[in-house]
């Protein structure tokens, strides 16, 4: 049996008993989470949240892309977000990398060079400041008040605020 099949088989059981069919989609806390998308964060255990209360946009490293900012956009404009929370984590796979190294090893197999940015950092608290910068100084973003960084220690389950 696949991973997809055990996944499914999950699903089946999951569905069976559902009562969470009439949610709005507008986020009931007002708040999306943006963070990386490895696999030992669990944000909806970690933070609490349950169908309906917030959107995750996931991505490797948690970095504020310009894609990152669309998703942003449409949930403040559209769905009523007003509070964004980063969380970037410990042990991060992109503060081991070498964009240019990685990048070179794509381009020898496949011929040809990732146009877009791997995202490799080496300095986890200076990346949360710079993706809490991009977020606060998006004009597409009409609730930048409220925007907040955390460190997520994969040895502990604890958030840690950076400022
Ligand atoms: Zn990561």
């Amino acid at each position: 049996m696949s991973t997809i099949d055990r996944l499914l088989e999950h699903n089946a059981s999951y569905a069976t008993g559902f009562a969470q069919g009439r949610l709005a989609s507008a986020p009931a806390g007002r708040v999306a989470v943006v963070s990386c998308m490895d696999a030992r964060l669990r944000i909806d255990a970690m933070l609490g949240l349950s169908e309906g209360d917030a959107h995750v946009i996931r991505n490797a490293g948690g970095i504020v892309t310009d894609d990152v900012i669309r998703s942003l956009t449409l949930s403040q404009r559209l769905l009523g977000t007003r509070e964004v929370m980063l969380i970037q984590h410990t042990d991060c796979g992109l503060t081991d990398l070498e964009d240019a190294e990685v990048a070179d090893t794509i381009e020898r197999d496949t011929g040809v060079r990732p146009p877009f940015a791997l995202g490799a950092f080496p300095d986890l608290e200076a990346n949360l400041r710079l993706s809490i910068g991009r977020v606060t100084a998006s004009p597409f973003l009409p609730h930048r008040d409220a925007v907040r960084g955390f460190v997520y220690e994969v040895g502990t389950g604890r958030l840690r605020e950076v400022s």
